[in-house]
């Protein structure tokens, strides 16, 4: 039977796991599905999943390379327009991620925004000041923190930020 362990069933279109190869070393995680995610049932092919795919090819990662997903599976809607997930919803949907996680174990998980990195790791704190940082996570291998690219669509003055992470990210990913 298909995920009912939420409200967001109710006005899913599609429930949203993954793109990519889950046995890839590197994951992505952003927050949940948008507009077009919930349309496509895959994550990120939006506005921020176009970022998302530049960020790719800077860090040289191709088809079999990564995989991307989200911490919430089904779109958080309201009035027809997106929401961020509730702390309910974000608990929930987690032990999914968190499952996956200990199935595929990727070295390096790169948390997409404050939903993702706060849910993996605690409040860490402000995300401009942690982006481009990378954390210990346990058995799960590192998490490296970086903003969610939709972040950087609404304030263009994060991308210097966002560039600057990615820079720390090139770096990182040949020693996973
Ligand atoms: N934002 C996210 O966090 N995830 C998506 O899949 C799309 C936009």
């Amino acid at each position: 039977m298909l995920c009912e362990r939420c409200g967001l069933h109710r006005t899913r279109r599609n429930i949203v796991v993954g793109r990519g190869d889950p046995g890839a070393r590197v994951w992505f995680i952003g927050e949940a599905p948008g507009f077009k995610e919930d349309e496509k049932g895959l994550p990120f092919v939006g506005p921020a999943g176009q970022e998302l795919n530049k960020a790719l090819e800077f860090l040289g990662l191709g088809q079999g390379k990564y995989y991307i997903t989200n911490l919430v599976r089904c779109r958080p809607v309201e009035n027809g327009r997106n929401r961020p997930p509730t702390d309910e919803e974000k608990a929930v949907c987690g032990e999914y991620l968190l499952e996956d996680l200990g199935k595929y174990n990727p070295g390096l998980v790169v948390a997409l925004g404050r939903h993702a990195t706060f849910s993996l790791l605690g409040d860490i704190g402000p995300m401009t000041k942690n982006s481009g940082t990378l954390w210990d996570f346990g058995k799960h291998g590192k998490v490296f923190v970086m903003l969610h690219p939709a972040a950087i669509l609404h304030n263009p003055d994060l991308r210097k930020r966002w560039a600057d992470s990615l820079e720390k990210l090139k770096k990182v990913l040949p020693c996973i």
